[in-house]
């Protein structure tokens, strides 16, 4: 028998999760939620006007249909949070109000008249399921209108049976496609490239997603979103994928753009002291306050391996350690309205007074007069040429 479940998304929520993807709940409601239970999503009356042309009505209606995926612990949460995967998901055509002239078609234990609708998850009968959904028609899922769906399909790395029914089954999935970038986001695991940063709103939501296990493997139904599909950026993807006899794990992908690190155990860069807070990071780079800083805010960005030289970074390391700069940049002038300009700044080399043989790049925030003569800059680091 299968079960029935009325799922509610409010207008404004602390997960804001996307409609038919992922549905985010307290686990209180863990048991009316396993996989393969039929929901019936639904709202409540509109609190905010500003919602109104993001719903199908008003008054508290049901509004789509779908059954539960997968089922993982919230790991972003602190109460003990759920959430799932909500699989084959349509839309109603018509909204159907919850309260018919007959009364509620939901049908309200006399225990609890008072208090029924404050629960969010609400089992229910599969007649009164069956009821909500022939008082609609299910819409026709419109077609996309980007080719997202067809990526992951290359001809060079789709040759040999197994390849290409590996890629057009899984990785052309458009569902687990959007639970997995729902989940993980579109930035690269490999390399930490957005095509949304680099492209703007063209790139905005484009990403490759990859199939973490072998067809041989799996089934399609028992595919992991969050443990098998990874985002990738069409490069990192091709690179995985190069050899017909060899595909990469992450690992390995990762190990081609930043060599395997050594830690030195006298390196106080590679043994960041215990309390010491990170404040931004990365796969490959991290970010702390300077100890001794210029001025406040003074941030110093450092590869995760133990590198000397700033000229040795890998391209992957040179592109995580921009992207902490920018980051740590907006987050310090967020929260400190005094700060008027930036030096950035790496001494490379003993000669140019690098004291740390851990590569690291400063980021010294600047006030307007906080010395009398700023012009010239980084220039200042041979006193003397600093004015010019
Ligand atoms: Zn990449
Ligand atoms: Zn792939
Ligand atoms: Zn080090």
């Amino acid at each position: 028998m299968e079960n029935y479940t009325v799922i509610t998304e409010n207008d404004e929520s602390e997960w804001d999760d996307q409609t038919g993807v992922l549905y985010h709940f307290p686990n209180k409601y863990l048991n009316h939620l396993q996989p393969g239970t039929k929901v019936i999503y639904y709202k409540g009356k509109i609190k905010n006007v500003s919602y109104r042309n993001k719903r199908l009505h008003d008054a508290p209606h049901y509004f789509g249909i779908g059954t539960v995926g997968r089922v993982y612990p919230d790991s972003a949460s602190t109460k003990k949070d759920w959430f799932a995967t909500i699989d084959s998901f349509v839309l109603f055509s018509t909204p159907v109000l919850a309260k018919r002239e007959s009364g509620y078609i939901e049908e309200i234990p006399t225990n609890k008249e008072k208090n029924y609708w404050r629960d969010a998850v609400r089992p229910i009968t599969s007649d009164i399921a069956n009821s909500i959904v022939e008082l609609t028609s299910l819409q026709e899922v419109p077609e996309a209108d980007t080719n997202d769906a067809e990526q992951g399909l290359v001809s060079s790395y789709a040759e040999g049976a197994a390849t290409k029914r590996y890629v057009t089954t899984y990785e052309r999935n458009p569902e687990l496609r959007r639970q997995a970038i729902a989940i993980h986001g579109t930035s690269c695991f490999g390399c930490g490239f957005s095509f949304e940063k680099h492209y703007g709103e063209h790139g905005k939501g484009y990403i490759h997603v990859h199939h973490t296990k072998p067809v041989a493997e799996s089934g399609e139904r028992t595919v992991d979103p969050v443990e098998e599909m990874i985002p990738l950026c069409a490069n990192c993807h091709s690179m995985v994928h190069r050899y017909k006899n060899k595909t990469l794990t992450l690992d390995e992908l990762r190990l081609l753009q930043a060599p395997p690190s050594e830690t030195h155990s006298d390196c106080i860069f590679c043994r960041i002291p215990e309390g010491r807070e990170i404040v931004a990071e990365n796969y490959y780079a991290f970010a702390i306050r300077d100890a001794f800083p210029v001025s406040e805010g003074h941030t110093l960005i450092i590869p995760k391996r133990h590198i000397a030289d700033y000229f040795d970074l890998t391209h992957s390391e040179s592109i995580a350690i921009n992207e902490l700069l920018k980051e740590c940049r907006d987050n310090i002038l967020k929260s400190d309205k005094t700060i008027t300009g930036f030096n950035v700044g790496v001494n490379a080399g003993s000669s140019a007074g690098q004291t740390i043989m851990h590569c690291h790049t400063h980021l010294i925030p600047r006030r307007y007069g906080d010395v009398k003569q700023p012009r010239g800059g980084v220039r200042g680091v041979i006193p003397e040429k600093q004015k010019y």
